[in-house]
């Protein structure tokens, strides 16, 4: 594969241009949604031949996308079958209960597949591996759960899935996590893949029953943020299964863009084909695009798409960007320097804004808790004019006296709020038989009330 990681910044831009011209053409011509938008603008398409001049373009905002995403679908039948003819639908969810849908082309599916070796390449995903895929069935299908096969197929590796999760329907699909746990042990699987918390749970039930885990040397990481303690508890895990590795691969991406991969345990995260996205950091109020280094919001451009195309889109991501060759694997293209903070998860209580992110963050860094929600919450629920608290539920078997202190105060010095603490079994925490993932952190408020 010819591999333009391999090739400078300034052969990286001539493509990303060339790619972008061609993109900009088709919009003009078959995007309802930009062919409206830049008319409106007063936006002359055809003058924008460059990386350079893209900053010229309005932001497209998330809401834009959910309210009509059938507006985004390139229609050009002019394309040959294989750029028009659909392969698949993503789903993204955004902060309304429907998912918006992401409609792939045959083209895109090949994209897909294409991005994916690289992920592999960048993060050492090899033909002879067997991956778990742990993710849940869900309502609306996770773009994880589909995308790990592809996955898989893109590098020639085994894959087979456990199919954890509450059930929708009466079809009786499911496994329990003592079934997956056993199908790890029985395929031999090296790589696990799949929800963070959820994982963990593998892990903590393949201790507790002695499975044989000496096979897994991977666990890939999807769907929620993970902080470093985390992965260091998960790896004290597998050393206690005694298996071949504990590489903690954090999976970054989306459905409207596709992943990341990291060449390092906690380095940035590679852009794998910049031939088929770019990226900027902006000023979300301007649309200014900033220097490397500083933080700022991401926004992905398609530079190769045929079905759903996103130009300068706000993923609602805050992160930076470093260029250059990487100091650990020498690839080329941007990569993208964490932490990531979703900007829709700032959370405003006693008038503070918190990251709840940064609370996890130091809620996953303290041992002997088995399981834990942060709670923010009306002091009297009935009231809604009462003040707002913030409550830690933990399930532990540590002394509760001296957990307690060391949270309140860990969790104080992290937001400025001191939270009040409670204890609960473990299951009423998170129940992997009903949820397919843990609830962190959850605002209980009533909503309209600021
Ligand atoms: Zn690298």
């Amino acid at each position: 594969m010819n591999d333009l990681l391999r090739f400078s910044e300034s052969e990286i831009e001539k493509t990303q241009n060339e790619k972008l011209r061609a993109m900009l053409e088709m919009c003009s011509r078959g995007h309802p949604y930009y062919m409206n938008k830049w008319r409106e603008s007063g936006v002359n398409i055809s003058s924008i031949t460059s990386l350079s001049d893209l900053e010229l373009l309005p932001l497209t905002h998330k809401r834009a996308l959910m309210e009509d995403p059938e507006s985004f679908r390139l229609k050009l039948p002019d394309l040959p079958l294989h750029e028009r003819v659909l392969w698949d639908v993503g789903y993204t969810t955004g902060s309304t209960g429907d998912p918006t849908p992401v409609y792939n082309t045959s083209h895109d599916y090949y994209a897909y597949l294409f991005q994916s070796k690289r992920v592999a390449d960048i993060s050492g995903i090899r033909p002879d591996d067997i991956i778990a895929n742990l993710f849940p069935l869900t309502a609306a299908p996770m773009g994880a759960f589909v995308r790990s096969a592809t996955n898989a197929y893109a590098v020639g590796a085994t894959i087979f899935a456990a199919l954890p999760g509450a059930a929708h329907g009466n079809f009786d699909v499911n496994r329990s996590l003592d079934e997956a746990v056993a199908l790890i042990e029985l395929h031999r699987a090296t790589i696990l893949w799949g929800i963070p918390s959820f994982v963990r749970r593998i892990l903590m039930r393949a201790l507790e029953i002695n499975a044989d885990f000496r096979t897994v040397r991977m666990c890939a990481l999807t769907g929620e943020a993970t902080s470093k303690p985390f992965r260091e508890d998960l790896r004290n895990h597998l050393r206690q299964l005694k298996s071949a590795g504990t590489t903690m691969f954090d999976r970054y991406g989306s459905t409207e863009m596709g992943a990341f991969a990291q060449c390092v345990e906690d380095g940035p995260w590679h852009n794998p084909a910049p031939e088929i996205q770019f990226h900027e950091v902006v000023d979300p109020d301007t649309g200014k695009r900033l220097a490397d280094g500083e933080r700022g919001a991401l926004a992905v451009t398609h530079l190769d798409r045929r079905g759903t195309v996103l130009i300068r889109f706000l993923v609602g991501d805050i992160v930076s960007m470093v260029r250059g060759p990487c100091p650990v694997c020498g690839r080329f293209g941007d990569r993208l320097v964490g932490p990531v903070v979703r900007t829709k998860d700032l959370v405003k209580v006693k008038g503070m804004l918190i990251n709840p992110s940064a609370l996890i963050e130091t809620m996953n860094g303290i041992s002997g808790i088995d399981e834990y929600q942060v709670l923010v919450r009306r002091t009297k629920p009935e009231d809604p004019f009462s003040p707002d608290e913030l409550l830690v539920r933990m399930a532990s078997t540590a002394n509760h006296d001296h957990l307690s202190q060391v949270v309140i105060e860990r969790v104080q010095k992290t937001v400025q709020i001191r939270p009040r603490v409670e204890f609960s079994p473990a299951v009423e925490i998170y129940d992997p038989a009903k949820h397919s993932k843990a609830t962190r952190f959850q605002d209980q408020r009533p909503l309209n009330n600021e």
